[in-house]
């Protein structure tokens, strides 16, 4: 339902938390989060209301100075209930995966994924996407996430944004989207994304609104944006000048 991802000084988790707060008022039946830090992902994620993972939080700080990603979830597959909740991650805990939108084709992905000797923990069509990123990363042995999920959106099919963030770059935020919404907010030496502006308004109203089919790789200092096949596309760059 709502999707915040942030990269750059403040700490990822305090904006990605508050921006899942802003997106509120979509409804939503579950919320978590995942940030980077010390080579390892962190992740937390509870059925309810966001006070419930605040909770979460309080009692099992999550620590972390690189990306985080934050969802809340309005669910289409499997119960809203703490396992369900995003983020997802693969077996290895490399890759953490917040997903908008339902991927049609999960069910034949996930048989094909337990064959090769993934084990799925949740019910969501949401979890097929974390392996294959996870498997396509061990596929290249590049570390390249972008170029992973690039490869991975063009087995998808359905409707998505999904971001993603990994421990091989920790500083690096994916994002993807088709047929789903997904903005960049451009910050000062900082940079966030989002399903909907008002996430980050209270950071920057500089925007960029993502076409269907395009990969955005954010950092810190750059935001770069291919198509599925990693040739670079001009941006759409607006001022929000209303108030969300
Ligand atoms: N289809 C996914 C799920 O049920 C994502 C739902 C959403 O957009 O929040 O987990």
């Amino acid at each position: 339902c709502g999707i915040v991802g942030y990269v750059g000084p403040q700490p990822a988790l305090e904006v990605v938390v508050d921006g899942l707060a802003r997106l509120e008022y979509r409804g939503y039946d579950s919320a978590g989060v995942a940030v980077l830090g010390d080579g390892a992902l962190s992740t937390e994620k509870r059925a309810g209301k966001l006070a419930n993972l605040r909770k979460a939080l309080e009692e099992n700080p999550v620590t972390g100075e690189g990306a985080g990603i934050g969802h809340t979830r309005w669910a289409t597959h499997g119960a809203p209930n703490d396992v369900n909740a995003h983020p997802h991650v693969d077996n290895g805990n490399r890759v953490a995966i917040v997903h908008n939108g339902i991927i049609e084709n999960f069910a034949a992905l996930r048989q094909e994924l337990e064959e090769e000797g993934c084990k799925f923990l949740s019910d969501t069509d949401t979890e097929v996407a974390s392996h294959l990123l996870s498997v396509e990363l061990g596929r290249r042995g590049d570390g390249d996430l972008a170029g992973a999920m690039r490869d991975v959106c063009k087995r998808l099919e359905g409707a998505f944004t999904l971001v993603a963030v990994s421990t091989d770059d920790p500083d690096l935020v994916v994002a993807a989207r088709r047929n789903s919404p997904l903005v960049v907010g451009r910050g000062q030496g900082e940079n966030f994304l989002a399903s909907d502006v008002a996430a980050f308004i209270a950071h920057t109203r500089d925007a960029i609104e993502l076409g269907q089919d395009q990969v955005v790789e954010l950092r810190a200092d750059s935001v770069v944006v291919t198509d599925y096949d990693g040739t670079p596309v001009e941006v759409n760059e607006y001022h929000v000048d209303w108030d969300a």
